[in-house]
């Protein structure tokens, strides 16, 4: 097992940002399996292209077991322990409105109690598409949406975002059963 270092975020990787005129960073989107074992799915010079691989992945990676996934940076040319940064790390669950499992939440660094929370998140299923994303202008506050229903809510955390969609499915449902609602129910079948 290689030794990584949390930090950086989905779509920063601080430090990563600036435009490389020389190649001294390669980029390696890699996923995890069920057994822990790690599959690259390749080598890139961007950060950026790195995630789009991981992105397009994430799309059909519903039916696989992979249940994990990272980019890391490598140095090139780098002799020595660690030439690899940990850039950010996805964890696959069960969607919170259509209830696949083609949800994927970006996880925060390790908390002292060696856990990883996670901070933001997406259904793949272009169907679906739910997800919960940090105010980027308001550190403590959330916003989750279910681009279908048109729903959307502002929330304190990030898991209180993921309730706020299992609440939104469970609206449209009873909606759907008392009042046989042409919205409910076709936004129900799509799922
Ligand atoms: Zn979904």
């Amino acid at each position: 097992m290689i030794p990584r270092k949390y930090y950086a975020t989905f779509m920063g990787g601080m430090g990563y940002s600036g435009v490389m005129a020389d190649l001294n960073q390669v980029f390696m989107p890699t996923v995890v399996d069920v057994d822990g074992k790690p599959t690259a799915l390749g080598v890139t010079s961007k950060e950026s292209d790195a995630w789009d691989v991981l992105r397009a992945f994430f799309a059909r990676a519903e039916d696989t077991e992979f249940i994990e996934a990272f980019v890391e940076a490598w140095e090139v040319d780098f002799i020595g322990e660690e030439p690899n940064n940990e850039l950010g790390r996805m964890r696959r669950r069960p969607c919170p409105i259509c209830e696949r499992s083609s949800f994927w939440e970006e996880l925060g660094e390790i908390t002292f109690k060696g856990e990883r929370k996670g901070i933001s998140g997406r259904c793949h299923r272009p169907e679906c598409s739910a997800w919960i994303e940090q105010n980027n202008i308001e550190d403590e506050r959330w916003d989750c949406g279910w681009p279908a229903a048109q729903w959307t809510k502002r929330v304190e955390s990030y898991n209180l975002g993921f309730r706020g969609l299992v609440e939104m499915r469970g609206a449209v449902t009873a909606a759907g059963r008392k009042r046989h609602s042409t919205m409910s129910k076709e936004i129900m079948e799509d799922l």
